[in-house]
């Protein structure tokens, strides 16, 4: 077996993995990441149909951070990443479908007021309120990761509400602001974005995505996620790090508490330090069991997966602009809302009552051909006990039950389709080894702790991105480098000592 030494090893070249490695490495710091799939970019790839024509992102690629008060904008250029990258902005935040109505968000917090205050004057007591929080609170866990770095002060005055914040859902939150159902189910919907359900976040976290949509720009890397990725992969090659595609990280070595050396399927890494970026489930999984305490095992069992997700990608015979899809995108909710109970959650009731998002990626891209894609949260369900067949059967079921809740808002669409493929956690599970196909960490739940993460039980081993962090890719990109940032501090310290 081929042995690869070095200082520090990666697994998995996602976007946490892929800035945590160009902020880490130096001339005199060697980091190698190894990467199960065939290429770079974890939940930040592409795929391409219809010979080569069209491509169609695995995530939504909307990115927050990116204006002058962006975290992920500052960590991008102080990792000397800003300048590789190109990012396309749009007018419009999100389109929220709901009753017949199309209520569009513009990109800016002031223009979202704005709208919501347009829409539903009766609640402006609950919306001034709203954006108050996002201002304070929101703002406040925005800056977890700068504060981090020595370069926020908390406000400690807001602590204490901030603290509540966290022990109500976003729903419950919502509830003691509005009194009109349809501003709480259209707030609601941009839960999707955070991969969550708004009766099951805790409020201050929705609060700190609210703040990093509405105030620090968002946009599209030009080019699918996949271009992100790729540059990032590229950059931490010329940095002269290296890559391990399909080699998946089996088991590790450890003496007392100390790292000794990682198993791959093609390569054994020498190493003492590792950073995961894959979950820390299957990390634990990889451990001599007898080195886990039975106390931070018990913790993690007690985090619940979060969501995974299904997506239907769609190929028209022209532009969807030209179909009744002149957005880049749209979110469909029912206005009963998705506060399911068991029962609805596990039969087809989560599929049409769940917002289900409609991007339109040709106007996102051009390059990307006339595609759409629909996407909506999911669980493990009923996906990972079928055999090949129900499975195939099953998967188109709700492919068509998706498609036909999207023409219901866009009937142009229909007779226009001519090619469709669908995901399911299942398919998640088989390229990212997330477990129950979750493509978006714990859930962050009211009262949930997952801070213990930062405190793993092997010296040397450190978890970094959506499984220990939060998901999204300024979470992760920030996180990773902001990790980086501090353990890089921490040598330079050691040296001096
Ligand atoms: C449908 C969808 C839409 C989304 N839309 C958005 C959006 O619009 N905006 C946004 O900000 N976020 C969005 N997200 C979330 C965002 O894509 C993720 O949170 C982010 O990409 C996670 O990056 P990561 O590096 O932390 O983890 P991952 O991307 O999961 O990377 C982990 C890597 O580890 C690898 N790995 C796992 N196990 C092993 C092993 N044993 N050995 C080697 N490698 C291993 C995996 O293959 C993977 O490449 C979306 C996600 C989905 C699924």
């Amino acid at each position: 077996m081929k042995i690869v030494e070095v200082d520090e090893l990666i697994i998995g070249a996602g976007l946490a993995g892929l800035t945590f490695g160009n902020t880490s490495i130096s001339d005199d710091y060697s980091v190698a990441i190894a990467e199960m799939h065939f290429k770079a970019g974890g939940y930040a790839t592409n795929f391409r149909r219809i010979k080569n024509t069209v491509a169609f992102d695995c995530s939504q690629h909307k990115i927050t951070g990116l204006g002058e008060n962006g975290n992920l904008r500052n960590a991008l250029q102080r990792a000397g990443l800003w300048d590789k990258l190109q990012f396309r902005y749009f007018d419009e935040l999100t389109t929220v479908c709901i009753k017949g109505q199309k209520i569009d968000l513009p990109a800016d917090s002031a223009g979202i007021k704005a709208t919501l205050l347009r829409y539903f004057p009766s609640q402006k007591e609950g919306i001034e309120k709203l954006f108050e929080d996002i201002q304070t609170h929101g703002y406040q866990n925005y800056m977890f990761a700068r504060m981090l770095l020595g370069e926020y002060e908390i406000n400690r005055y807001l602590l204490t509400d901030g603290r509540k914040l966290s022990n109500i859902t976003t729903r419950e939150y919502f509830n003691r602001l509005f009194n009109d159902p349809i501003i709480i189910e259209v707030m609601s919907s941009i839960a999707i974005y955070l991969g969550a359900v708004a009766h099951e976040a805790n409020a201050f976290y929705f609060l700190h995505y609210l703040y990093a949509a509405f105030e620090t720009k968002a946009g599209y890397v030009e080019g699918t996620s996949q271009v992100l990725a790729d540059t990032l992969a590229n950059a931490f090659k010329e940095r002269g790090g290296q890559i391990f595609y399909r080699n998946p990280i089996l088991s590790i070595d450890v003496k007392g508490d100390r790292i000794m050396a990682v198993n791959a399927q093609k390569c054994t890494f020498l190493t003492h330090k590792i950073v995961a970026t894959c979950s820390p489930h299957i990390l634990m999984k990889m451990l001599p069991q007898d080195c886990i305490p039975d106390s931070f095992q018990e913790s993690l069992d007690n985090l619940k997966i979060g969501w995974g997700h299904i997506s239907v990608y769609l190929i028209l015979d022209q532009a969807p602009e030209l179909l009744g899809l002149d957005k880049s995108e749209y979110l469909l909710v029912n206005h009963l809302g998705d506060n399911l109970n068991e029962k609805q959650l596990n039969d087809d009731t989560r599929y049409q009552q769940f917002t289900l998002s409609v991007t339109n990626y040709h106007l996102l891209d051009a390059q990307s051909g006339f595609a759409v894609q629909l996407t909506i949260l999911d669980h493990k369900g009923q996906w990972f006990d079928l055999d090949k067949d129900a499975y195939l059967i099953e998967k188109k079921r709700i492919e068509n039950l998706l498609i036909e809740r999207a023409l219901n808002t866009f009937p142009d669409m229909e007779g226009h389709i001519v090619f469709k493929e669908t995901s399911t956690p299942r398919t998640n599970f088989r390229y990212t080894n997330s477990p129950e196909g979750s493509a978006f960490g714990y859930k962050v739940l009211p009262r949930e702790n997952t801070r213990f993460l930062y405190n793993p039980p092997i010296q040397g081993l450190k978890f970094v991105g959506g499984w220990s962090t939060g998901p999204g890719y300024e979470t992760s990109m920030c996180l990773g480098f902001t990790h980086a940032m501090l353990e890089k501090r921490k040598r330079v310290e050691e040296l001096v000592v």
